[in-house]
């Protein structure tokens, strides 16, 4: 059930870390350097290099980024960038956790069974074969029994 690659995956960015340095590889081809700078600038936290050139080899290895050496001002430096499986990695990545944030924070929130908006308040109940079923508005009820071909 899992994507390809995807339990090895979860081991590769078991840290709050890792999982940001990809949130900044993402946004484009940065050098090693680059990310540790932006690390610290947005989390106010530094970021350990003994942390950041082992992940982005490790990254580099399973083919998930590319590095190249460019001018950078007056030096040479590592830009590395992710290839297409590790922006597709990401972007599965990104939409798991995003599951995974919306789930906590909003534990008691109610879907409507007919457009599948979500019901942050009020909303309408009905009960509906012996089972009570959620919607937005009353209207959206209507429309489900409409299509279920429940008259009641
Ligand atoms: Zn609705």
């Amino acid at each position: 059930m899992s994507p390809a690659g995807g339990e090895e995956f979860d081991d590769l960015i078991s840290d709050f870390s890792r999982f940001y340095i990809l949130m900044i590889l993402y946004e484009g081809p940065e050098h090693g350097y680059g990310i540790m700078r932006k690390f610290k600038r947005r989390l106010g936290k530094e970021v350990s290099p003994g942390l950041v050139y082992p992940f982005i080899q490790q990254l580099e290895e399973k083919g998930l980024l590319t590095c190249t050496l460019k001018p950078v001002g007056r030096k040479e430096r590592k830009i590395c960038e992710l290839t297409d499986e590790g922006r597709e990695l990401c972007n599965r990545l990104f939409r798991r956790f995003a599951t995974l944030i919306s789930t906590a924070i909003e534990p008691s929130l109610d879907v409507c069974a007919h457009c599948g908006c979500k019901v942050y308040e009020g909303g309408y109940i009905e009960v509906i074969e012996g089972k009570e079923t959620k919607f937005c508005c009353i209207h959206c009820a209507e429309s489900y029994k409409r299509e279920k071909g429940i008259t009641s």
